[in-house]
């Protein structure tokens, strides 16, 4: 079995679970062995992995799954928790004066991830600079060049020079007064004792704070010894992982962050100098699982949300408490939800059609009114909207500066909202389906 399988192994141990017939002691037993396999293959360190697989084999057997979900789900879900903690904390580059260095073979994406970091840099107020150190390749110094024109930072290299510590010395002197200098490096088809020699002396010549390992996450089998090799050489301190966007699911880049005990900073996520994400280990364990999309959807509801607060909602509305209160609440964190309708376009059942027919700014003007409006009732009336009636409205009205007839809508939109979630909570049936739909959504995308 090669590493590349490293996701396909774990992959199918998660269709074992799938398709047992029960989960039983038996069966956590060969889960853990299996991954056990896999994980010990991909290179991950044996204690590691050892603590890894007891706890799954322990959370497996004793743990009750929670509410509504099935325990088929909860091992799943133990699994990917477990996977998790081999990335570690997720880490991000810190945002200040500093040398940083790229490294990696031919292809994987070295220098547009230079772009790419002196552009997120450059966005958060600093002066960054690019050396082009690539002296192997005939067209890196324009690439580079281009690249820095584009994002509008600080550029250095030496057409046709072929000593790649001797640029990067003058670069070093030339960008001197710059607060972030990316040294850009040559790569090859396979690691060459040459490479290694040319990485080691620019690395002598700059004195890099960060050396960046950039691996393309379709590499397999050869990412275990190829980090290796450049920890050797120049001690990785963070690892990228690009073309996230493509159809390789990046496992050996568990193994890479294994072995150099770097933690991974940041994912490529296409050509372009944006094109560069933070990296969230949870959401990359559910892609190599398989696990869909769901997280980075629900990741983009949160972005603008608060979870604590959509949990707190849904609890009271679930209690079967929905005053006005609840209505504003849920009204307010859908108009939160910023680009809402991406978000739509994100949902796998929705139609094309029906985001367009959704209007942001109209359903925060009506928020803003209702707001208005709402201040202008008592603490007895949020709760107790039914109380709202005849000169209650009038006063509302004037106290708000709006029309009665605006009151009256907002209790019209109530009694419709109030009426909806009744029969939601009313249907047993449609309730559990739709429980089950949220915990087991996450199972959506495995073959
Ligand atoms: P280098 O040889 O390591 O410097 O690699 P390059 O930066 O020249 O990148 C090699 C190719 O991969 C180029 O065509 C890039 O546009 C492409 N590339 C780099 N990063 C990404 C990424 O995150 N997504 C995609 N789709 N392409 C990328
Ligand atoms: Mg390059």
């Amino acid at each position: 079995m090669v590493l590349e399988n490293l996701g396909q192994s774990l992959r199918d141990v998660l269709k074992k679970i799938v398709n047992a017939s029960n989960i039983d002691e038996k069966l956590v037993k060969e889960i853990t062995k299996d991954i056990q396999r896999a994980l010990l293959q991909a290179d991950v360190n044996v204690k590691l992995v050892l603590e890894i697989t007891k706890e799954v084999e322990r959370r497996a057997l004793t743990e009750k799954p929670p509410a509504g979900k099935s325990s088929r789900e909860h091992v799943i879900r133990i699994i990917n928790d477990e996977l998790v903690k081999i990335l570690g904390e997720p880490k991000t580059l810190p945002v200040q004066k500093q040398v940083i260095m790229m490294v990696g073979l031919y292809g994987q994406g070295k220098t547009t991830t230079s772009g790419k970091l002196g552009r997120y840099f450059h966005k958060k107020g600093m002066k960054v600079g690019l050396i082009a150190g690539d002296v192997y390749r005939p067209a890196a110094y324009d690439q580079l060049k281009q690249i820095a024109d584009k994002v509008g930072i600080h550029f250095f290299g030496i057409p046709g020079e072929t000593n790649a510590s001797k640029i990067v010395a003058e670069g070093m002197k030339a960008l001197a007064n710059q607060d972030i200098i990316i040294v850009d490096t040559s790569g090859r088809h396979a690691l060459e004792a040459d490479l290694i020699q040319e990485i080691k002396d620019i690395a002598n010549v700059a004195k890099p704070t960060e050396r960046i390992l950039v691996l393309d996450a379709s590499v397999g089998q050869q990412a275990g010894p190829q980090a290796q090799a450049f920890h050797d050489a120049v001690g990785i301190t963070s690892v990228i992982i690009t073309k996230m966007d493509g159809t390789a699911k990046g496992g050996g880049a568990l193994s890479a962050v294994a072995r150099t005990k770097a933690p991974i900073v940041f994912i490529g996520v296409g050509e372009h100098l944006e094109d560069l994400d933070p990296f969230i280990p949870s959401r990359f364990i559910s892609r190599m699982l398989g696990m869909g999309d769901l997280q980075s959807l629900m990741e983009t509801a949160k972005e603008n949300i608060s979870e604590d607060a959509a949990e707190e909602v849904t609890k009271k509305i679930m209690s079967g408490k929905f005053t006005l209160r609840e209505m504003y609440d849920q009204m307010e964190m859908l108009s939160n939800m910023g680009p809402l309708k991406k978000l739509m376009g994100m949902l796998p059942g929705m139609p094309g059609g029906m985001t367009d027919k959704i209007n942001v700014e109209e359903s925060q003007a009506r928020l803003a009114k209702y707001r208005i409006i709402m201040d202008s009732m008592t603490d007895e009336e949020m709760e107790e909207p039914r109380l709202i009636k005849g000169n209650r409205i009038n006063r509302i009205a004037i106290g708000s500066g709006t029309d009665p007839k605006d009151v009256r809508e907002l209790l019209h939109q109530y009694n419709n909202s109030k009426k909806a979630v009744k029969g939601f909570m009313g249907n047993r049936k449609l309730r559990k389906q739709l429980m089950k739909q949220a915990g087991a959504g996450g199972l959506e995308g495995m073959e």
